[in-house]
């Protein structure tokens, strides 16, 4: 094969991306990873402000488990070669529920029982109803647990009489369960706190993907990683260069070359051209259809699939380098939702307007990981959920200004739950909606691909095979989704279903 010529080309090194350059790789392909930032991982990176390495986006990884009952993601990760060459850290507490208002500051412990013992404690009058609702999810779970074990998606027939709940649940919202349920705005606040992990408040949350996420936490817990997610992601690297796959770095696919329906190879950037025959795209797919291939070589089923999608929420994130130990400022946990409304449409409301929201979230990320930052220090971060398009349509004179509002709202507010913080900031950065984009390329910068909508459930979402023959995707914008566990198991799905075909298509070749 020729030095331009590989079995494989990815485009994007997002985890999605990563995780089929690596399952493919160590199938024995030649693999080719092209990536238009000066790292890898996407989302899952750092960058440096003097003396900070700040976490660019993880809070909380779910699937790890323990080395006594590892999570799902823990062999898949070890298979790929990704695990032995990073360590976890556990998180105590799946997260703490603060709404300053209302009177409500509760510990939701990474654990069935725990977090169940936990609701029960602060609202007994909900007994029956937290219950029942807790039994509901984990029938859910059980039964999406079934349906993975299954491997492949089941017949429609098969879904529907065989796994009834999780059939109902794909095509419901979250709202369905949680307020028929639980009465109490508190009660339905505290249980449906992470509705941020998936960007779309109960109402229009599939109920599918809320109850896959939350129990996958209550039952694995939850996980950081030692050298922040840039070690995850540069494990990826190692593993895919240790299996004889390249990387390059800082050179984006500019084309997708097709031919009579098939791809063909990549041209790049920087005036490179490389060939191949599979060409897996981490890359969201609305570019890869309208910049990368081109409106004209596309069916017209796949391009009204792609009209007018919604994307998933953006962030803004406010960095924040601490000049004091997390100790002495009284961050005591890792992953602290603070209310300003208890109303979660309420919240979600407000990530629908420019002006900073009441509601957000703060990482203290020195609890789980005590070497996160130099000694003496601290680093934690604000998120605010965001509507990328919203900011899209901000004249650019507004910008600056509107960035420096929202670091001074989140910071202030922050500073009323920990009064030491606001005075020890040594180093501050924001990041918006509009960072997102320039550095991922996702469209309105959004975090989990399309919104996660009951009718883009897992199910539904858009297939890893493409719409030309030869062109797989991988990442957030198609099956199962974004968040990082779903993404790893996005690409690794796409690999396996590239090895799939290519067996089918050279069976004798497989067979020797
Ligand atoms: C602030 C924040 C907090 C988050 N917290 C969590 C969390 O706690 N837990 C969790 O599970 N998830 C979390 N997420 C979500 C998670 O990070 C994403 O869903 C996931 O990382 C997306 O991965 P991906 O594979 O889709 O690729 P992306 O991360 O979207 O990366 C795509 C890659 O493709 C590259 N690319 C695009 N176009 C081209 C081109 N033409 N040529 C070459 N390369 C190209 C981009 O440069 C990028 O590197 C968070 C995200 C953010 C932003």
């Amino acid at each position: 094969m020729r030095r331009d010529q590989f079995d494989a080309i990815v485009i994007g090194a997002g985890l999605g991306g990563l995780a089929a350059a690596a399952r493919l790789s160590r199938a024995g392909l030649k693999v080719k990873v092209l990536e238009r930032h000066h790292q890898v991982g996407g989302y899952a990176t750092t960058f440096f402000r003097d003396p900070y390495e700040f976490e660019v986006s993880l809070h909380e990884l779910s699937g790890i488990g323990t080395p006594a009952r590892p999570g799902p993601l823990y062999p898949t990760l070890d298979a790929l070669g990704a695990a032995r060459r990073v360590r976890f850290l556990p998180i105590p507490h799946l997260y703490r529920s603060v709404a300053p208002e209302h009177g409500l500051d509760l510990r939701i412990p990474a654990s069935r029982d725990g977090a169940l013992s936990a609701l029960l404690e602060a609202f007994p009058h909900e007994r029956a109803g937290l219950t029942r609702l807790f039994a509901r999810l984990f029938t859910i779970q059980a039964e999406i647990e079934a349906i993975g074990a299954l491997g492949g998606s089941p017949s429609v027939l098969t879904a529907l009489t065989r796994f009834p709940a999780v059939s109902h649940a794909a095509g419901t919202p979250l709202s369905k369960l949680l307020y028929r349920e639980l009465k109490d705005p508190l009660a339905r606040l505290a249980v449906g706190q992470i509705w941020s992990y998936f960007g779309l408040p109960p109402s229009r949350l599939s109920l599918a993907l809320y109850a896959g996420g939350l129990t996958s936490y209550l039952t694995h817990g939850a996980s950081y990683v030692e050298g922040k997610s840039q070690a995850l992601s540069n494990a990826f690297a190692a593993a895919i260069e240790e299996a004889g796959g390249e990387l390059a770095l800082g050179d984006g696919a500019s084309r997708i070359l097709t031919r009579d329906g098939r791809v063909t190879g990549v041209s790049t950037e920087s005036g490179e051209r490389f060939e191949a025959e599979t060409i897996v795209a981490n890359a969201n797919p609305i570019t890869v259809a309208f910049d990368l291939i081109g409106r004209e070589h596309l069916p017209a089923s796949f391009l009204r699939r792609l009209a007018d999608p919604e994307p998933s929420l953006g962030t803004v994130c406010v960095y924040l380098g601490l000049a004091a130990d997390r100790a002495e400022l009284g961050l005591e946990d890792h992953e602290v939702f603070v209310n300003g409304s208890a109303d979660l449409e309420r919240q979600y409301e407000e990530t629908q307007q420019l002006a900073p929201p009441r509601s957000f979230l703060l990482t203290a990320y020195n609890v789980a990981d005590p070497g996160f930052s130099p000694a003496g220090t601290s680093v934690a971060v604000l998120v605010a959920l965001s509507d990328g398009r919203v900011w899209q349509r901000l004249a650019p004179g507004d910008y600056p200004a509107l960035k420096q509002r929202y670091a001074e709202a989140l910071v202030e507010q922050a500073g009323r739950l920990y009064p030491a913080l606001p005075s020890s900031i040594e180093v501050l950065s924001i990041s918006t909606p509009v960072t997102n984009m320039r550095y991922t390329g996702n469209p309105a910068g959004a975090i989990y691909g399309f919104a996660n909508t009951p009718s883009e459930n897992p199910a539904f979402r858009l297939e890893q095979k493409g719409p030309v023959h030869g062109l797989w995707f991988a990442g957030a914008w198609t099956r199962p989704g974004g968040g990082f566990e779903p993404v790893i198991s996005s690409g690794v799905g796409a690999a396996d279903a590239i090895l799939e075909a290519l067996r089918a298509s050279q069976p004798a070749a497989a067979a020797a």
